[in-house]
């Protein structure tokens, strides 16, 4: 069996691909480890638990597999509605998704169809406006940045992350970085109200008043990390996207299981007697291993109920740490409404609509379907309306600033990442002394309860960190067990 410090090695030079010959293990359990989810952690965990032959099972509370990872299949053009771009240095899910026969592409981004319009205080303002418009508040060359473009550039200046190693973000030294985004934008960058209010637009946590700015510097040295394959000249592009979309990949990895994913399983207790963990689902039946590995993420944690309880810090990091919010409307174009009024077809704004992108998905680049994606503070409203409510208040409010939109657009879907049981948002978000006080103490395992998930990574964020995070817990199961 490979042991942790071979795997790790493997790992860093993308070469986990190797795969060992697969031991034979007697089960003395019905299982040897239950993975609990079948987003990318859980699934990546399972792949590896099961290639050093463990007998494992997988199961998933929603109806279908992967998580965070969901590709509107019947939506033309197939957005994403959940992680869409994969990093250029993504080496685990590159891997995984090239050893399983999937293509990769270079993906079509939000609001590459015919640019954006930027809706600023209630005023249409035009790509070349903007740099000599009144309400733009920036100096100098930076006159020349798009609003949409503040928050990735601007925030990143001087980044004291940037270059280090990625996990470096959990040492005392940059403990001092675990404040305010805000504050540090105008205190250490010196950024007025005007600039960091349009920051505040993109940000994905709740506030930039909320967020701590070492989430936020941690953020952009990662993705400056995922760039790099670009930036240093390299054949492969800045970021990808299955081709067919992303979800083919959890298939796949499911189907690649000998048990598969078992579906409809929403587990609600999770019981360690120190020598076997039984897992009750809401269906009534009960499952038991030798291991768990439990990649829930923290909001759905929260009503979960495990024996014996978990230790007190994990207790309250489970209760605090938060995640991002968004919904998203999905619309079908009946009518090229930019053709009519002659202005980019994408809005961009800094009211309750947020962003609003025509998607180029077909194949010669036509424009397939149409996205309002709002995140951050402004989502929150749309959870006290039905989805009904939610389409009607935004074709509403794309009609009052836009009025050639109206009657051209046909709402066909609702998508949120966190308004079901089993959501939690789209990627955790550090509040401000929450590194300090929880990043060391995510990933303990409790007895044989281990736990994954792209909020314990601590290289990688996002659908790399997920898979980073399945690769520590199944490691930490087979130093367990021997
Ligand atoms: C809108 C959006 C955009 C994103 N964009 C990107 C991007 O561009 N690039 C990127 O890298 N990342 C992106 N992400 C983040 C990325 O998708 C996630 O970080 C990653 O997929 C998380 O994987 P995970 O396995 O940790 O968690 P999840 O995918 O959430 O998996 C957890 C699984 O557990 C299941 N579950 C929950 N409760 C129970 C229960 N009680 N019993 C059984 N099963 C349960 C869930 O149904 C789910 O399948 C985005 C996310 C969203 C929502």
């Amino acid at each position: 069996m490979l042991n942790r410090r071979s795997i790790l090695s493997a790992a860093a030079a993308g070469v986990v691909a190797a795969r060992a010959p697969k031991p034979l293990r007697a089960a003395t359990k019905k299982f040897d480890a239950i993975v609990i989810g079948s987003g990318l952690s859980g699934l990546n965990a399972a792949m590896l638990l099961e290639e050093q032959g463990m007998k494992v099972q997988v199961l998933e509370g929603r109806n279908r597999v992967g998580g965070r990872v969901y590709t509107l299949m019947n939506v033309p053009g197939r957005p994403e509605a959940a992680g869409e771009l994969i990093g250029g240095n993504y080496a685990r899910m590159i891997d995984t998704a090239e050893r399983l026969g999937l293509d990769l592409i270079p993906p079509v981004e939000l609001g590459a169809a015919r640019g954006w319009l930027y809706r600023i205080k209630e005023q249409n303002i035009l790509p070349e406006e903007w740099p000599s418009h009144a309400l733009n508040p920036l100096e100098g060359d930076d006159r020349q940045l798009m609003p949409d473009r503040l928050l990735f550039i601007l925030a990143h200046r001087n980044n004291p992350l940037s270059g280090r190693a990625l996990d470096d973000w959990i040492l005392p030294e940059f403990q001092k970085y675990d404040i305010p985004f805000s504050k540090y934008l105008r205190e250490t960058l010196g950024y007025n109200e005007e600039i960091i209010n349009l920051m505040n637009v993109v940000v994905h946590t709740d506030h930039v008043d909320n967020t701590s700015a070492l989430h936020e510097i941690r953020r952009y040295a990662v993705g400056e990390f995922n760039q790099s394959a670009a930036l240093a000249n390299s054949e492969r592009p800045a970021s990808l996207q299955v081709k067919g979309g992303n979800s083919l990949l959890p298939f796949a990895m499911s189907e690649s299981l000998e048990n598969g994913v078992l579906l409809n399983k929403t587990v609600h207790t999770i019981d360690d007697n120190g020598s076997s963990v039984s897992v009750t689902c809401n269906d009534g039946r009960e499952y038991q291993a030798g291991q768990v590995v439990c990649s829930v993420p923290y909001p759905v944690l929260r009503h979960m109920k495990f024996t014996p309880r978990l230790p007190m810090i994990m207790e309250s990091a489970i209760d605090e740490i938060d995640y991002g919010i968004s919904i998203q409307v999905h619309f079908l174009i009946k009518e090229k409404f930019w053709e009519k009024d002659g202005l980019p077809s994408s809005i961009w704004t800094d009211g309750p609509m947020e962003r609003f992108a025509v998607l180029a998905r077909g194949e010669n680049g036509e424009e397939t379907s149409a996205i309002s994606f709002i995140n951050g503070v402004e989502a929150f409203k749309y959870d006290y309306m039905t989805d009904e409510q939610v389409a009607a208040y935004t074709l509403q409010e794309l009609a009052r600033i836009r009025p050639s939109t109206k009657g051209a657009l046909e709402p066909i879907m609702v998508q949120s990442c966190h308004r079901d049981v089993h959501g939690s948002g789209d990627w955790v978000f550090w509040r401000p002394g929450q590194v300090t006080k929880y990043a060391d103490n995510m990933r303990a395992r409790h007895g044989n309860i281990h736990f994954c998930g792209e909020h314990t990574a601590l290289l990688e964020r996002g659908m790399e960190g997920a898979f980073e995070s399945g690769e520590r817990a199944a490691f930490d199961v087979l130093d367990l067990v021997g």
